[in-house]
Formats: structure tokens, sequence, C-alpha cells
């Protein structure tokens, strides 16, 4: 053996086999396909943020700005002081946390599927098992019965309950979600990645429930190169998690960015209700089309079904759109695509190209 293969053979067989999370290039086209806020700041605030990061001192690690910035998102949310909360290089980091918390041998994490799939990712990673449970077919609401029986036999340490759903968009009903928190053994995470889209959240029912916990970002806000996920729940669970968070994970420049965002909401409020609006305008036109079939959306994304999917995403991406093909992801998305809400001006060219293809 070689030095380097040597080296190689030192790595997990299983990590060795698996396949590097691709990221599709896009540049040059209009990108539809991440459920990233089209919208930048307006070029003044722009230049003061600038200013702002400019005035840093990055010599020095990151100290109490971090555990100030946990706070005032706390706030940002509506909870009080009494309520946990942590921070993660975006909420995928915080998915990663969570795993390892619960990675006793032999432990399971539970989710529906088709879902957001780092959460089994992750779960593999640290050779957990994994139970998908299928969504319902039509709707893509909750299996009740599938998942209180799954939840029965595997006994998951950890559940994950995107609200809205990824990629389906689904706000799942509240009184199903409650029945499953409470029939669950360890925590609930209650996913909220696209809180900003949707008509509900779970803060009452994290009040109420002391096993959930509840994951937001600043992703889908506006701030997706940012990187700044939380979470918030019983300070007893946040503060195991607080134990295995990299005490750095949240740079200085990361930390101010997301200060100034705060102190600027009211200008990500308002192009969030403008996706709202357009994600309607979307959701209205290709009901009207034929061939197409979107379902309703509490999302920044419209998760539709085509005559075929490969072929739909071939002939945007040649009319210089780009979206995801989400049908390998799981057979219950056998030909869906899924589009991200984009400006006005974006989400015209998406139809015209919708339409050029299917005609
Ligand atoms: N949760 C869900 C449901 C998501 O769809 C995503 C990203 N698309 C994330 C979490 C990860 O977000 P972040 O950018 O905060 O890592």
């Amino acid at each position: 053996m070689t030095p380097l293969e040597q080296a190689l053979a030192q790595i997990r067989a299983d990590v060795r086999a698996a396949h590097a999370y691709v990221v599709q290039p896009s540049a040059g086209v209009i990108k539809l396909d991440a459920m990233e806020n089209p919208y930048r700041l307006p070029a003044e605030l722009q230049r003061a943020l600038g200013e702002r990061l400019g005035a840093l001192a990055l010599n020095r690690y990151p100290a109490e700005r971090t555990a100030e910035l946990a706070r005032a998102l706390a706030r940002h949310a509506g909870v009080g002081d009494d309520v946990g909360v942590t921070l993660g290089n975006g909420s995928d980091e915080l998915i990663g946390l969570l795993t390892i918390a619960v990675a006793k041998p032999g432990a399971t994490v539970l989710a529906p599927v088709p879902g957001f799939v780092m959460y089994e990712a992750l779960a593999r990673q640290q050779r957990l098992n994994f139970i998908g449970v299928p969504l319902r077919a039509d709707d893509f609401e909750l299996d009740e019965p599938a998942m209180l029986a799954a939840i029965a036999e595997h006994q998951p340490a950890l559940i994950y309950l995107a609200y809205p759903n990824n990629p389906t968009a689904t706000l799942w009903g509240a009184a199903v979600i409650e029945r499953i928190a409470k029939a669950a053994p360890g925590l609930v995470v209650m996913d909220e990645a696209y809180q900003p889209f949707a008509s509900a959240d779970s803060l009452a029912l994290m009040a109420r429930q002391p096993n959930v916990l509840v994951m937001r970002t600043m992703s889908k806000f506006g701030l997706a190169g940012v990187r700044i996920g939380y979470l918030l729940g019983a300070r007893e669970l946040v503060d195991q998690i607080e134990k295995l968070r990299p005490p750095y994970n949240i740079s200085v420049l990361n930390a101010e960015a997301a200060f100034f965002a705060l102190e600027h909401a009211e200008v990500y409020a308002a192009q969030a209700a403008e996706l709202r609006q357009q994600r309607e305008r979307l959701f209205a036109a290709l009901q009207a089309m034929p061939g197409i079939t979107p379902w309703p959306s509490q999302g920044n994304m419209i998760l539709a079904r085509v005559q075929d999917a490969a072929a739909t995403f071939a002939a945007l991406k040649a009319r210089g759109v780009l979206i995801k093909n989400v049908s390998a992801l799981h057979p219950l998305l056998a030909n869906c695509v899924r589009l991200t809400v984009g400006t006005p001006d974006e989400n015209t060219s998406l139809l015209q190209a919708l339409e050029a293809c299917l005609n």
C-alpha cells in the first residue's frame, strides 16, 4: 500500500462509498432551485452593512456577540428569556448536533418522507437507524396512523417535522402534530425553515410540550449566504446541544450581518410578503396549465407534477431557468419538480419557459 492508500484505508468504508452533496452550477441562470430569497438589500443598506463589517475586529475569536445574537433571535421569534436558544452555522449544523446528541448505539431518527434529505444523511453519518414514514400520497399530509405505529414500534430518540415541509411545501395539520408530539418518547424538532412564508408556527406547541424544540434559519429570510440557524426550546434540552456546539461556529462576520438584518427586519418582512403574493400568482398560473399539477404551498416553493420531470428540467435549463427535479428523492415524487418562487420577472420567465416546453 502507498502512504496515500494507507491513509485512505483509515477512512470509514461508508464515508468512502458516499457522495458529496451536489450543488448545481448556476452562473448566469435564473436560479429557482434552492428556496433562496431572490432579493438583496437595497443598495444604501448594502453599503451600510459593508461599513459595519469593515469595522469589525477579525483578529479576535467570536465572543459575547454570539450569545447576544442568540438572545436577539429568540426575541425576534417572540419567545421569552425562559426559553433556551443556541445557534448553528445554518440549521444544517443544528441537525448535525441534534443527531450527535441522541447518537447512542442503535438509536433511531424518524421523519416523514419525502422530506429534507439532511435528516437521514446526518443520522446515517452517526450510524443511527433512520425510519422514513411515507406521507399520504394524494395531499402529502401526515399519515397519522402510520406515524403513531412507527413511533410505537421504533421508539425514535428524535423526530423531525418540517413545518412547512420541504419539498412538498405542506403545512401539516396542527392537531395531528400535537398527538405525534405527545406519543413521541424523545425529542420532536419542528423545523421551521420556511416560517416566513407560512400561516402558522409551533411556538405555542413548544410551550405546552417540553419535548418539542423549534428550529429556524435566517436562510429563507434572505441570508442563505450568511449561515445562521437557531434552535429554541426547554433550557435543559437546548443546554445539551450547546455543549456540542463548536465554540466559534458563528463567525464575527456572520453574526454582525445577522444583527444588521434584524435591525432591518421590516425590509425582509416586505420581501417575504411579496414572495407570498408571487407564490399565489405562480400557483394559479401553474394550475391553469395543462399537464402540470401543483400542490398548494405554505413555503417559498411549489411542488408540481409534470409529464416528464427530467425533460422539463432539461428544457427549462436550456432556456436559462434552473429548477430542481426531485423525482429521484422518493417514489411519491415521481415526475415532480420543485420551483422556488422568484421575483415577478423571474416567475414570468419560468412560466414562459414552462409553456414553451409543454407545447
Ligand atoms: N430545513 C429545511 C426543511 C430545509 O429545506 C433546509 C434547506 N433547504 C434547511 C433546514 C437547512 O437550512 P440552512 O440553510 O439553515 O442550513
